[in-house]
């Protein structure tokens, strides 16, 4: 699976809020002037930070390309 988060930057305040929000919000984010997701590998797809924000200026993206390598781990487990 991919993972992206994408901040607006047009729209994003640097309000802090999907920082203060998010519940691993430190080891993710790193909000400055603007947001910026950085660790990615801690975030648990709960989307609490996109839903929080009050400008709307977060995106979350994932897309499955392991589905097919999964498959196939699968298959071997039943030989
Ligand atoms: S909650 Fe939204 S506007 Fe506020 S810092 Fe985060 S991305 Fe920017
Ligand atoms: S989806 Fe959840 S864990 Fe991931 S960055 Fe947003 S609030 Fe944090």
């Amino acid at each position: 699976m991919v993972l992206r988060i994408k901040v607006d930057e047009e729209k994003c305040t640097g309000c802090g809020i999907c920082k203060e929000e998010c519940p691993k919000g430190a080891k993710i984010w790193n909000v400055d002037k603007k947001a910026m997701a950085t660790n990615l590998r801690y975030c648990h797809l709960c989307t609490i930070c996109a839903s929080k924000c009050p400008e709307g200026a977060i995106l979350i993206e994932r897309d499955a390309e392991n589905e097919t390598e999964k498959q196939d781990n699968e298959e071997d487990l039943g030989n």
